[in-house]
Protein backbone atom coordinates (compact mmCIF):
# COMPACT_ATOMS: atom_id res chain seq x y z
CA UNK A 1 0.00 0.00 0.00
CA UNK A 2 2.78 2.39 0.85
CA UNK A 3 4.65 1.74 -2.55
CA UNK A 4 1.70 2.41 -4.69
CA UNK A 5 0.75 5.64 -2.33
CA UNK A 6 4.48 6.33 -3.27
CA UNK A 7 4.28 5.68 -6.97
CA UNK A 8 0.77 7.76 -6.91
CA UNK A 9 2.84 10.46 -5.27
CA UNK A 10 5.32 10.41 -8.32
CA UNK A 11 2.71 10.26 -10.54
CA UNK A 12 0.81 13.36 -9.34
CA UNK A 13 4.47 15.47 -9.12
CA UNK A 14 5.28 14.58 -13.27
CA UNK A 15 1.26 15.39 -13.89
CA UNK A 16 1.88 18.87 -12.16
CA UNK A 17 5.40 18.83 -13.95
CA UNK A 18 3.76 18.37 -17.27
CA UNK A 19 1.55 20.83 -17.10
CA UNK A 20 3.02 23.36 -15.97
CA UNK A 21 3.07 25.84 -18.98
CA UNK A 22 -0.41 25.34 -19.41
CA UNK A 23 -1.35 26.38 -15.57
CA UNK A 24 1.11 28.62 -15.76
CA UNK A 25 -0.96 30.56 -19.19
CA UNK A 26 -4.04 30.34 -16.91
CA UNK A 27 -2.49 32.40 -14.23
CA UNK A 28 -1.31 34.59 -16.44
CA UNK A 29 -4.34 35.65 -18.03
CA UNK A 30 -6.47 36.18 -14.58
CA UNK A 31 -3.20 36.28 -11.76
CA UNK A 32 0.48 36.59 -12.12
CA UNK A 33 1.62 33.75 -14.28
CA UNK A 34 3.20 31.78 -11.45
CA UNK A 35 0.89 29.22 -10.42
CA UNK A 36 2.60 26.29 -12.83
CA UNK A 37 6.01 27.81 -12.01
CA UNK A 38 5.10 27.55 -8.41
CA UNK A 39 3.48 23.82 -8.45
CA UNK A 40 6.33 22.20 -10.59
CA UNK A 41 8.84 23.60 -8.23
CA UNK A 42 6.43 21.71 -5.29
CA UNK A 43 6.44 18.76 -7.29
CA UNK A 44 10.19 18.35 -8.02
CA UNK A 45 11.29 18.96 -4.94
CA UNK A 46 8.77 16.10 -3.82
CA UNK A 47 10.07 14.03 -6.35
CA UNK A 48 13.54 14.42 -5.22
CA UNK A 49 12.35 13.29 -1.77
CA UNK A 50 10.14 10.77 -2.37
CA UNK A 51 12.89 9.08 -4.53
CA UNK A 52 15.62 9.28 -1.78
CA UNK A 53 13.55 8.48 1.29
CA UNK A 54 11.71 5.25 2.56
CA UNK A 55 8.40 5.60 4.44
CA UNK A 56 6.50 3.82 6.91
CA UNK A 57 3.05 4.69 6.50
CA UNK A 58 0.92 6.28 4.08
CA UNK A 59 0.41 8.99 6.95
CA UNK A 60 4.13 9.83 7.00
CA UNK A 61 3.70 10.24 2.87
CA UNK A 62 1.10 12.93 3.02
CA UNK A 63 2.67 14.86 5.76
CA UNK A 64 6.32 15.03 3.37
CA UNK A 65 4.08 15.89 0.83
CA UNK A 66 1.87 18.67 2.75
CA UNK A 67 5.55 20.22 4.40
CA UNK A 68 6.84 20.26 1.18
CA UNK A 69 4.50 21.70 -0.73
CA UNK A 70 3.95 24.72 1.95
CA UNK A 71 7.74 25.25 2.13
CA UNK A 72 8.54 25.01 -1.77
CA UNK A 73 5.14 26.19 -3.21
CA UNK A 74 4.44 29.71 -2.27
CA UNK A 75 2.10 31.93 -3.67
CA UNK A 76 -1.75 31.24 -2.60
CA UNK A 77 -1.71 28.13 -3.68
CA UNK A 78 0.95 26.23 -1.71
CA UNK A 79 -0.04 26.78 1.57
CA UNK A 80 -3.85 25.95 0.42
CA UNK A 81 -2.35 23.09 -0.67
CA UNK A 82 -0.07 22.31 2.00
CA UNK A 83 -2.76 22.05 4.72
CA UNK A 84 -5.20 19.88 2.12
CA UNK A 85 -2.09 17.29 2.78
CA UNK A 86 -1.53 17.81 5.94
CA UNK A 87 -5.54 17.41 7.23
CA UNK A 88 -5.40 14.17 4.60
CA UNK A 89 -2.40 12.73 6.43
CA UNK A 90 -4.18 12.99 9.92
CA UNK A 91 -6.87 10.79 8.77
CA UNK A 92 -5.54 8.36 6.25
CA UNK A 93 -4.89 4.76 7.15
CA UNK A 94 -2.95 1.79 5.28
CA UNK A 95 -5.91 0.27 4.94
CA UNK A 96 -7.68 -0.62 1.18
CA UNK A 97 -9.66 3.01 1.10
CA UNK A 98 -13.30 2.86 0.70
CA UNK A 99 -16.43 4.87 -0.28
CA UNK A 100 -16.36 5.94 3.44
CA UNK A 101 -12.62 6.96 3.72
CA UNK A 102 -12.77 8.45 0.49
CA UNK A 103 -15.14 10.66 1.59
CA UNK A 104 -13.66 11.64 4.76
CA UNK A 105 -10.35 12.28 3.12
CA UNK A 106 -12.27 15.05 0.61
CA UNK A 107 -14.05 16.78 3.27
CA UNK A 108 -10.68 16.98 5.24
CA UNK A 109 -8.87 18.59 2.11
CA UNK A 110 -11.94 21.19 1.69
CA UNK A 111 -11.40 21.93 5.72
CA UNK A 112 -8.33 22.58 5.48
CA UNK A 113 -8.60 24.84 2.16
CA UNK A 114 -11.22 26.58 4.08
CA UNK A 115 -9.25 26.91 7.45
CA UNK A 116 -6.66 28.73 5.49
CA UNK A 117 -8.38 30.51 2.60
CA UNK A 118 -11.69 31.33 3.83
CA UNK A 119 -13.44 31.08 0.10
CA UNK A 120 -16.82 29.13 -0.21
CA UNK A 121 -18.16 27.63 -3.39
CA UNK A 122 -18.89 29.98 -6.04
CA UNK A 123 -15.56 32.04 -6.05
CA UNK A 124 -13.40 30.99 -8.53
CA UNK A 125 -11.22 29.10 -7.17
CA UNK A 126 -9.48 25.24 -6.27
CA UNK A 127 -12.60 24.67 -4.02
CA UNK A 128 -15.42 25.00 -7.52
CA UNK A 129 -13.53 21.89 -8.64
CA UNK A 130 -13.10 20.16 -5.33
CA UNK A 131 -16.68 20.71 -3.64
CA UNK A 132 -18.29 19.54 -6.39
CA UNK A 133 -15.84 15.77 -6.52
CA UNK A 134 -16.37 15.76 -2.88
CA UNK A 135 -20.45 16.14 -3.18
CA UNK A 136 -20.43 13.83 -5.70
CA UNK A 137 -18.99 11.03 -3.81
CA UNK A 138 -21.03 11.36 -0.83
CA UNK A 139 -23.93 11.23 -3.16
CA UNK A 140 -22.59 7.88 -5.09
CA UNK A 141 -22.32 7.01 -0.87
CA UNK A 142 -26.07 8.00 0.53
CA UNK A 143 -27.18 5.89 -2.78
CA UNK A 144 -25.10 2.88 -2.25
CA UNK A 145 -23.20 3.05 -5.66
CA UNK A 146 -20.50 0.91 -6.35
CA UNK A 147 -16.80 2.56 -5.64
CA UNK A 148 -16.14 2.49 -9.24
CA UNK A 149 -18.96 4.33 -10.76
CA UNK A 150 -18.65 6.37 -7.72
CA UNK A 151 -14.96 7.70 -8.80
CA UNK A 152 -16.12 7.60 -12.65
CA UNK A 153 -18.96 10.14 -11.43
CA UNK A 154 -16.71 12.22 -8.95
CA UNK A 155 -14.20 12.53 -11.73
CA UNK A 156 -17.19 13.85 -13.88
CA UNK A 157 -18.57 16.14 -11.35
CA UNK A 158 -14.29 18.03 -10.75
CA UNK A 159 -14.34 17.71 -14.23
CA UNK A 160 -17.84 20.30 -14.78
CA UNK A 161 -16.60 22.05 -11.67
CA UNK A 162 -13.58 23.03 -13.43
CA UNK A 163 -15.14 24.35 -16.51
CA UNK A 164 -18.30 26.08 -14.26
CA UNK A 165 -14.90 28.17 -13.35
CA UNK A 166 -15.18 29.91 -16.52
CA UNK A 167 -18.14 32.18 -16.24
CA UNK A 168 -17.49 32.95 -12.30
CA UNK A 169 -16.32 35.69 -11.00
CA UNK A 170 -13.36 35.84 -8.75
CA UNK A 171 -13.96 37.18 -5.48
CA UNK A 172 -10.95 35.73 -3.75
CA UNK A 173 -7.16 35.77 -4.67
CA UNK A 174 -5.65 37.66 -6.86
CA UNK A 175 -8.41 36.93 -9.82
CA UNK A 176 -10.20 39.23 -7.64
CA UNK A 177 -8.32 42.02 -8.20
CA UNK A 178 -9.55 41.86 -11.83
CA UNK A 179 -13.32 42.37 -10.74
CA UNK A 180 -15.61 41.46 -13.87
CA UNK A 181 -12.55 41.08 -16.11
CA UNK A 182 -11.73 37.81 -14.25
CA UNK A 183 -15.01 36.36 -15.94
CA UNK A 184 -14.08 34.11 -19.55
CA UNK A 185 -11.28 32.28 -18.21
CA UNK A 186 -10.80 29.20 -16.55
CA UNK A 187 -9.34 28.86 -12.65
CA UNK A 188 -5.64 28.26 -13.10
CA UNK A 189 -5.87 26.76 -9.06
CA UNK A 190 -9.51 24.53 -10.32
CA UNK A 191 -7.49 23.41 -12.72
CA UNK A 192 -4.42 21.96 -10.91
CA UNK A 193 -7.08 19.95 -8.20
CA UNK A 194 -8.56 18.69 -11.65
CA UNK A 195 -5.43 17.00 -12.56
CA UNK A 196 -4.59 16.04 -9.34
CA UNK A 197 -8.37 14.39 -8.65
CA UNK A 198 -7.86 12.91 -12.22
CA UNK A 199 -4.47 11.61 -11.35
CA UNK A 200 -5.61 10.10 -7.74
CA UNK A 201 -8.75 8.09 -9.39
CA UNK A 202 -7.33 6.67 -12.31
CA UNK A 203 -4.56 5.45 -10.11
CA UNK A 204 -6.95 3.72 -7.54
CA UNK A 205 -8.97 2.43 -10.60
CA UNK A 206 -6.01 0.90 -12.21
P1 LIG B 1 -0.92 33.48 -6.22
O1 LIG B 1 -2.33 33.86 -6.53
O2 LIG B 1 -0.46 33.93 -4.88
O3 LIG B 1 0.02 33.84 -7.33
P2 LIG B 1 -1.00 30.78 -7.27
O4 LIG B 1 -0.91 31.42 -8.61
O5 LIG B 1 -0.03 29.69 -7.01
O6 LIG B 1 -0.92 31.87 -6.13
O7 LIG B 1 -2.45 30.14 -7.07
C1 LIG B 1 -3.62 30.77 -7.55
C2 LIG B 1 -4.80 29.87 -7.26
O8 LIG B 1 -5.02 29.75 -5.87
C3 LIG B 1 -6.12 30.41 -7.80
O9 LIG B 1 -6.32 30.02 -9.14
C4 LIG B 1 -7.16 29.82 -6.87
O10 LIG B 1 -7.68 28.59 -7.35
C5 LIG B 1 -6.39 29.54 -5.62
N1 LIG B 1 -6.81 30.42 -4.53
C6 LIG B 1 -6.44 31.70 -4.31
N2 LIG B 1 -7.02 32.17 -3.18
C7 LIG B 1 -7.76 31.16 -2.67
C8 LIG B 1 -8.59 30.99 -1.50
N3 LIG B 1 -8.75 31.99 -0.64
N4 LIG B 1 -9.19 29.79 -1.32
C9 LIG B 1 -9.01 28.79 -2.19
N5 LIG B 1 -8.25 28.87 -3.29
C10 LIG B 1 -7.64 30.04 -3.54
MG1 LIG C 1 -0.25 33.22 -9.28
Amino acid sequence: MVNRTKKLLLKTAAVIIENKEYLTELDAAIGDGDHGINLARGFKKLKEKLEKENFEGRDELFKLTAMTLISNVGGASGPLYGTAFLNISKVISDNKLDLDDLVEIAEESIAGIQKRGKAEAGEKTMLDTIIPAAESLKHSRANKVDLETALNNCLEKAAEGMKSTIEMQATKGRASYLGERSIGHQDPGATSSYLMIKTFIKSYLN
